[in-house]
């Protein structure tokens, strides 16, 4: 995957680069990452004006965006897709990180101050991408948190793929099953052994057990979530034990 980010801030990523799975997967040589300041393509590093209408506030300009897309796009040449990090955008969730899992190459526009002039998201934009319905003061952040999620699911990246596929979300739209280590017993805390079934070494009885508290915890924690599951026969069977036995210990 080849990703530019396109921010009037690139030091802000300079430490996430260095860390965990973002840090492995440039050195795998499974991620490229670089970095375009608009500034740079400017006579007087001004890149910022006056909304028109009134009302204040101020935005990033047409030209040294259009003339950063066009040098980052230089680089990666064909097919590049564009995203806008915008509050604006399609909400980040499963199905749409697999739709940018498919992309390979992209442009990250960061926007700042009250985002970018109209005529770059029409012209130039493939996708805007929202990390949640709030207000940030620039697109650095959720910039960050979509290069830390493709990453953990490009294929290479992850030591066994099972560990993104249990995780909750990915794990078929349920949330991933609690999980413990040693030591078995922790002494002085209420409800302090692990689960036996998890230490019988049954791994068809552990799939199991995994799927009932999924289910479970996604009726807990998750209803809305829930509400959209179709279950199987089988996870009706699982989730009426994990309800039953819920209800019975409240
Ligand atoms: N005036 C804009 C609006 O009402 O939609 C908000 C501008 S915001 C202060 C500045 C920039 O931060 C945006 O252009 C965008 O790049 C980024 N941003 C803020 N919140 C975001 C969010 N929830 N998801 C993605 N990007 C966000």
């Amino acid at each position: 995957m080849w990703i530019s980010v396109i921010s009037l801030f690139p030091e802000m990523f300079k430490e996430i680069i260095k860390y965990g799975l973002i840090n492995k997967s440039i050195k795998k040589k499974l991620l490229n990452i670089n970095f375009f300041n608009p500034r740079d393509f400017t006579k007087n590093k001004k890149v910022d004006s006056l909304i028109y209408g009134g009302g204040g506030g101020v935005i990033l300009k047409a030209k040294p965006l259009i003339r950063t897309i066009y040098q980052a796009k230089l680089q990666m040449q064909h097919h590049v897709k564009i995203i806008f990090l915008s509050p604006q955008g399609k909400k980040i969730n499963v199905s749409c990180i697999k739709k940018l899992l498919s992309y390979k190459k992209m442009i990250f526009i960061c926007g700042r101050y009250k985002g970018i002039d109209e005529r770059i998201i029409n012209n130039f934009v493939d996708e805007e991408i929202s990390i949640g319905d709030y207000i940030l003061s620039g697109g650095e952040l959720p910039a960050m948190v979509l290069i830390d999620v493709l990453v953990r699911n490009i294929p290479g990246v992850l030591n066994t793929i099972s560990s993104c596929t249990t995780d909750s979300f990915f794990n078929n739209g349920l949330l991933g099953s609690p999980n413990y280590t040693k030591p078995k017993i922790l002494k002085f805390l209420k409800n302090n052994n692990v689960p036996k079934v998890l230490i019988s070494g049954n791994h068809k009885k552990i799939k199991e057990w995994r799927l009932k508290q999924s289910l479970g915890m996604t009726w807990l924690k998750r209803p809305d979530l829930f509400k959209k599951k179709i279950l199987t026969k089988k996870e009706k069977f699982l989730f009426n034990k994990f309800k039953n036995s819920y209800l019975k210990k409240r």
